[in-house]
């Protein structure tokens, strides 16, 4: 089966590598020629090129471009393909793309495999990237089966787990455990910045540790990924941000009114639900 990826990136170029090791003949076409040669060169495509074209004869396309691409490049590719194509996203938000795509073209399925590093472009596409990681497919109740079966079958041969839910609920969870601690983490850097004696912030830089660390690296990532989150997460961002802020009000009133019980069963609960997210 030949399957196009549009976009060879961190993601488009890691799904390359591990699509070709399956079998598949894999074409690529991406913004940059130098990327073209790279891709080819590093063996993670058949076939590279910045001409759309090249797609024509795949079976299945996934467009890995940039979050604020997807669309108008998905509007361009269609010239290209016959109808029969299938094609899915890798995007990290799914309602505003779904809706927007879903109407433009049949055989479409929102996916987003939950996978990733902080690099970027061709040179940070690694193998196995996929393996025993969460893999989203968001079709609604008019894609059809077929596209659906076509693509359960790549997304299980990359060695990923599977799972359907519709773009709405997609978005509310990501929103809880992947956009909402990116803000949360954000907040509490700021909050160390704001300390205004100068020799506490210095002691408070040279003291921080493991657990700062731990806590402040989402928010101390990519800047651009993070207005990118909540552009296009807006409302269930806003909707998580605001459950965020009724428990540290919590918290804050807990500690005010020292009720250390209140605050320990508390704890407890967050102790004991943290396995249920992380391992
Ligand atoms: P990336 O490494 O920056 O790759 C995107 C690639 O798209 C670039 O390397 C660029 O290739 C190409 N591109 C840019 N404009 C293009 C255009 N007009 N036409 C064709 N190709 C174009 O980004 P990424 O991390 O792989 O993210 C890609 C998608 O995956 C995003 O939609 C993101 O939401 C999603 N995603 C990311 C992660 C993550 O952790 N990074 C995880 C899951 C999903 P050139 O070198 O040719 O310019």
């Amino acid at each position: 089966m030949k399957i196009g990826i549009l976009g060879l990136g961190l993601i488009g170029g890691s799904l390359g590598y591990d699509l070709r090791s399956q079998g598949y003949h894999v074409l690529g076409v991406t913004r940059r020629r130098s990327t073209c040669e790279r891709a080819i060169a590093l063996g993670i495509v058949d076939a590279a090129s910045v001409d759309m074209n090249l797609l024509a004869t795949a079976e299945v396309v996934f467009i890995c471009t940039p979050i604020a691409l997807i669309i108008p490049q998905l509007q361009q590719l269609m010239n290209y393909l016959p109808l029969t194509t299938v094609i899915t996203d890798v995007g990290s938000v799914k309602t505003p793309i779904v809706q927007a795509i879903a109407p433009l073209w049949k055989n479409f399925v929102g996916g987003h495999p939950m996978a990733g590093t902080t690099d970027s472009g061709v040179e940070a596409a690694q193998r196995d990237l996929f393996l025993n990681k969460p893999y989203v497919l968001t079709p609604d109740a008019t894609t059809p089966q077929t596209a659906i079966s076509v693509l359960e079958k790549i997304v299980r041969s990359l060695g990923a787990n599977l799972y359907f839910c519709s773009p709405q609920e997609h978005d509310q969870a990501v929103s809880l455990i992947s956009h909402l601690p990116v803000m949360v983490s954000a907040a509490l850097i700021a909050s160390a910045m704001n300390e205004t004696d100068p020799q506490v912030l210095q002691l408070a830089q040279n003291l921080a540790s493991s657990g700062f660390r731990d806590t402040s690296r989402v928010g101390g990532g990519n800047p651009e990924l993070g207005v990118m989150m909540a552009q296009y997460n807006r409302q269930a961002l806003l909707s998580s941000l605001q459950q965020y802020r009724q428990n540290i009000d919590e918290l804050t009133n807990l500690i005010q009114q020292e009720n250390w019980a209140a605050l320990e069963l508390k704890l407890q609960s967050t102790a004991q639900a943290r396995p249920n997210f992380v391992e």
